[in-house]
């Protein structure tokens, strides 16, 4: 305990320290931070994670930060699927090149289970595949049983 105190006295010095290319996810929700730290970095990325910083918006926040690569469409899909709200930003020589909001796709594919227990896709090998109906908040239709789910019932893959 009491370390890193002198870090939050100095107000230039980082919290998540800056990378000169690469990806910062930003404003996640603190209880979902690993889960897209986990899920989005490949095995030799490297990765730095910021927990419970302090959000005008979101009272606490995570970030996760990158480095040398930008997301897949498949990442993103995955973002969208636990943190609809969250930002990106594409790092490049340190400095931010792009930043928005996580892209809602407009289908995700063979990144979570269908939730329907008697849908083919649990029965069968299959490429999962969902369009989405509604952005915000996210809504999703299982092209396989046509139901609709919301995000936060899907189980990524
Ligand atoms: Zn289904």
């Amino acid at each position: 305990m009491g370390e890193g105190t002198s870090a939050h006295k100095n107000p230039k010095l980082r919290l998540v320290p800056a990378i000169a290319h690469g990806t910062v996810i930003d404003h996640l929700p603190p209880e979902a931070t690993l889960t897209v730290a986990n899920l989005v970095a490949d095995a030799d990325d490297e990765v730095l994670i910021g927990l419970n910083f302090k959000s005008a918006h979101l009272g606490r926040k995570g970030v996760v930060k990158i480095t040398g690569r930008e997301l897949s469409a498949a990442d993103i899909s995955r973002l969208a699927v636990i943190a609809p709200h969250a930002s990106m930003a594409i790092i490049r020589d340190y400095k931010v090149v792009k930043k928005a909001p996580i892209p809602i796709p407009q289908a995700i594919i063979n990144v979570a289970r269908c939730p329907n227990p008697n849908c083919v896709t649990n029965h069968e090998p299959c490429t999962t595949h969902f369009t989405v109906e509604q952005a915000e908040p996210l809504i999703v239709r299982c092209r396989y049983c046509e139901r609709d789910f919301k995000a936060a019932e899907l189980h990524l893959l």
